[in-house]
């Protein structure tokens, strides 16, 4: 007799393919509210967390300040989270731009919060390690990814044990491997930009404030960090960041 043989398999309540700001975050959550949660990244986690991985920032706004707060992790991260107070729009067209302020809210709060990446991740990986229904697999290959009528089966590639839950959250960024395994369409429109990213110290107090410059090359954005620097993110057409990119920073700070 022929008995074909199954894999035991490893339940979850819900798995979360991805592992940036959006899984780390929903996984958090969703450990705290008592779900066996299994988190999946391509990426090995020893250099994601890596003070060296991410020189970047991520401005949140005052609402996921809120939400920060609520997953209990906000006062790890206050420290190291630069307030901004003003925001600055303008654009090459006519027009003084716009301006948004602290003091035009009725609660005077921050309009919202810049942090750095490497601060972000360290600290949700931290409040995850402390939940004993999390699970991370990282770094993993996802072979298949299979939806059944109540449940979806992940299998990884060197894990004989496929997994499965009622539930698996797509948050592997845009070009989601989950979004083509369901037959979701997306449409891409190539720019023809890159983005510089950087940081800038300045010889004067920055004032918490933020700018957004609009450019018919591309948006600049100019948001406050610790330590009276900022980081900057500039949009341009490719050959020009290309060209950008190959300058000295002190070739690089004079054209900026
Ligand atoms: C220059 C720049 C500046 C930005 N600044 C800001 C900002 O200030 N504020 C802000 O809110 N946003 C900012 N963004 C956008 C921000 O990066 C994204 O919104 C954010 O990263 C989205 O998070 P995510 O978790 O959905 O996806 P991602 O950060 O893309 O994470 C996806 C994760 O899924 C993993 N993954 C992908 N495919 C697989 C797979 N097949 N198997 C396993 N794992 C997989 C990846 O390794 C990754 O860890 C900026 C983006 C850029 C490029």
């Amino acid at each position: 007799m022929v008995r074909k043989m199954t894999a035991q398999k490893q339940h979850f309540d819900i798995i979360i393919i991805g592992g940036g700001p959006v899984g780390m975050t929903a996984a958090l959550f969703l450990c705290q509210q008592g779900f066996k949660t299994a988190l999946l990244d391509r990426l090995d986690y020893k250099d994601v967390l890596k003070e060296t991985y991410d020189g970047r920032t991520f401005a949140y706004a005052y609402g996921s300040k809120l939400i920060l707060e609520k997953a209990g992790i906000w006062s790890d991260l206050e420290p190291v989270a630069e307030p901004i107070q003003d925001i600055f729009v303008t654009s090459e067209g006519p027009g003084d731009g716009l301006h948004y302020g602290a003091q035009d809210i009725a609660s005077q709060h921050p309009m919202g919060f810049n942090i750095e990446t490497r601060h972000f991740r360290s600290t949700v990986y931290k409040a995850l390690q402390s939940q004993d229904n999390f699970h991370l697999f990282a770094p993993c290959e996802i072979e298949e990814v299979t939806f059944e009528t109540n449940h979806v089966d992940v299998v990884l590639k060197n894990q004989k044990a496929p997994l499965v839950a009622p539930l698996a959250l797509a948050a592997d960024g845009k070009n989601s491997f989950v979004r083509q395994q369901v037959g979701i369409k997306s449409k891409q429109i190539p720019y023809d930009q890159k983005a510089l990213v950087l940081v800038m110290d300045h010889e004067k107090p920055h004032q918490n404030c933020a700018y957004e410059h609009f450019l018919k090359t591309g948006p600049i954005a100019i948001l406050p960090m610790k330590g009276n620097r900022s980081g900057l993110i500039w949009s341009l057409k490719t050959d020009r960041a290309d060209y950008y990119h190959s300058l000295s920073d002190t070739d690089l700070a004079t054209e900026i």
